[in-house]
């Protein structure tokens, strides 16, 4: 059985690791976080320890079993290429990749130094692709860095997008998911950011995700993700 997944660009989540910790300002609400510690000493439960850091071999095989085609969130409540993951454990899940060719894989991580050291060991299979998230624009490299990775689609989450992002490094990127903060301690996106991106995205002819605006929901929809009057899901063109 997969696990449906909420989040708009993707339809399933598996993750063989759980946990994880903040390296950067779009860490500062992590989503994952907040769930996983609400069931901290929770016996039995899959985050009993809360959000610490910890692989799930018994996760590792589970998309082969999932028979019907799927795009699949890979370590929606962690990140693949957090420093304590081990490089053999990181060569297992890309194993299940590679086997799984039905399916689609996205990987999104912040810790594209990691990802750069290692990638060469990896596997990448047509079917996997790697996403970095660009929260602010010092961290713009990152981009530069998705670049090097041989996968068969490059996206960049620029979400929760925290500022403006003048110059975002756009070489081999096939897609660009953007979204504001959710929940109660969201921090505001201005709308400004977010058409800025999708008009480079227009010159750039690279299909514009938006997910969010952010902020907490309102009677007049006041979160809904419109911009200049229409929902925004494009999709990378996969041959
Ligand atoms: S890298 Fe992702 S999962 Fe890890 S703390 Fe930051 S937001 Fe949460």
């Amino acid at each position: 059985m997969s696990i449906k997944s909420k989040i708009e660009w993707t339809n399933a989540s598996w993750n063989p690791v759980r946990g994880c910790t903040k390296i950067s300002e779009g860490c500062k609400n992590c989503y994952a976080q907040t769930f996983a510690e609400r069931f901290r000493g929770v016996p039995g439960h899959p985050y009993e320890q809360g959000f610490d850091l910890r692989l799930v071999p018994k996760n590792i095989d589970k998309p082969l079993n999932w028979k019907k085609p799927n795009k699949i969130f890979v370590c929606s409540m962690s990140d693949l290429f957090h420093e304590e993951v081990p490089i053999e454990y990181i060569i297992k899940v890309f194993e299940t990749m590679n086997k799984a060719s039905w399916h689609t894989f996205q990987i999104l991580t912040k810790r594209t130094e990691r990802l750069l050291n290692i990638h060469s060991k990896l596997n990448w299979t047509s079917n996997i692709w790697i996403g970095t998230t660009i929260e602010l624009e010092k961290y713009s490299y990152r981009s530069n860095i998705i670049a090097k990775i041989p996968a068969t689609v490059r996206f960049l989450s620029l979400e929760p997008l925290l500022g403006p992002i003048n110059n975002l490094p756009l070489n081999k990127i096939d897609w660009i998911i953007v979204g504001g903060e959710s929940g109660p301690k969201a921090r505001p996106m201005e709308l400004d950011w977010a058409l800025k991106i999708k008009k480079i995205c227009k010159e750039n002819q690279i299909p514009f995700f938006l997910k969010q605006l952010g902020g907490k929901k309102n009677k007049n929809g006041g979160n809904k993700a419109i911009l200049e009057g229409q929902v925004w899901h494009q999709y990378p063109q996969v041959i």
